[in-house]
Parts: structure tokens; C-alpha cells; sequence
């Protein structure tokens, strides 16, 4: 079994819902730099503060806050045996740093697993969710941004194990789905 998954998928594809379940199966850790983000602001920590402005407005946050965040995080012990990551790389640049992290720290390799939803469903579960950030006109933005900064992601992991998996049905189906493909990577 892969022990080290990245989860890509536009928000509101249920990119932590399943990373969450997954990684409590697997017994390794699910970092998520959205909870990340979330929790330096609930802790008005200068991350927190200088992030919850981007966060607010839907926009990602610059790279310089997040960098030597996962670089420190990937080399925590309960890190080295596999880790979920739901939410980066979010561009191509954190993409590329991934990948040259990854070989320094002797953690290649990866397997990419890719939620696909339609935008009509996306919005319609953000809606439902009611987190600070998802208000109508921000969900409008963070779709955008997916589609311009994130999309182009699947493209740079071509070549890597990228399998996509339709996130339009159940938690339950699509958690079955992943766990299947999990096992044989
Ligand atoms: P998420 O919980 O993954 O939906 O992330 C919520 C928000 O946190 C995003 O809209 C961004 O503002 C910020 N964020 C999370 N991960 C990243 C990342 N890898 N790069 C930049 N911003 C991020």
C-alpha cells in the first residue's frame, strides 16, 4: 500500500473528508494546510495574521507562508513512516518544491489521487458547509483560483501514479473507491 497520498480536487470535492478517514485507516498523519491556516488564526499566531486576509478573500495565500511550514512538517516523527496531504501544493511552484523536498528527504515516492466533481455540485456542498469562508462570493473565487493556479497541478503529475476518481457520489462510495486504489499503488 501507498503510504504517501496527495490529495488534489477542487474545493468541495470532499478532499478532507476522505483524507481524514483514509489516513485514520492507514495510521499516518493527515496534514491539511487549510486546518493549518485555520488554527494559526483561531491562535492569532503571525501566520494566522498574516494569512487570514488571503483566506478571507478566497485568494491562496503566498508561498513564503507555507514553504518551510511542510518542510518542517514532512520531518516530524510521525511523518517519516506516510502522510496524507490534503490541500498542497495548491500551484506549480509548491508543486515543484514538493518534489525536490521529497527526494532531499528520501520520501519519494508519491501517489496522487484526484477528486473529480462537477462545478455545479461543488458549489451546492460549499454552500451547505457553512465555513467562514464560504460565502457565495468567495466560493466564486476560490473556484477561479482552483481553476487557474490548481488545475494546471494535474497536468505537472502526469507522469507521476495520478489516478482520478469520481468524487460526485457517496462519502461511503467514493471511500471504498480510494481505499481499493490505495491498496494496489
Ligand atoms: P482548504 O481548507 O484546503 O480549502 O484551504 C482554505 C484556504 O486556505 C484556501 O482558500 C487558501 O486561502 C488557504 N490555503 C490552504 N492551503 C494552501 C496552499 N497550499 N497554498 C496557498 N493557500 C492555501
Amino acid at each position: 500500500m501507498s503510504k504517501r497520498l496527495i490529495f488534489l480536487g477542487p474545493p468541495g470535492a470532499g478532499k478532507g473528508t476522505q483524507a481524514i478517514q483514509l489516513a485514520e485507516s492507514a495510521g499516518i498523519p493527515h496534514i491539511s494546510t487549510g486546518e493549518i491556516l485555520r488554527s494559526a488564526i483561531a491562535a492569532e499566531t503571525e501566520l494566522g495574521k498574516q494569512a487570514k486576509s488571503y483566506m478571507d478573500a478566497g485568494e491562496l495565500v503566498p508561498d513564503s507562508l507555507l514553504l518551510d511550514l511542510i518542510r518542517a512538517r514532512l520531518q516530524e516523527p510521525d511523518a517519516t513512516s506516510g502522510w496524507i496531504l490534503d490541500g498542497f501544493p495548491r500551484n506549480v511552484s509548491q508543486a515543484q518544491f514538493l518534489d525536490q523536498l521529497l527526494v532531499e528527504l528520501n520520501q519519494a515516492p508519491i501517489t496522487i489521487l484526484n477528486l473529480i466533481v462537477p462545478e455545479s455540485v461543488l458549489i451546492k456542498r460549499l454552500l451547505a458547509r457553512k465555513r467562514g469562508d464560504d460565502t457565495e462570493e468567495t466560493i466564486q473565487r476560490r473556484l477561479v483560483v482552483y481553476r487557474e493556479q490548481t488545475a494546471p497541478v494535474v497536468a505537472f503529475y502526469q507522469d507521476h501514479q495520478l489516478h482520478s476518481v469520481d468524487g460526485d457520489r457517496t462519502p461511503g462510495e467514493v471511500a471504498q473507491a480510494l481505499s481499493t486504489l490505495v491498496n494496489e499503488a
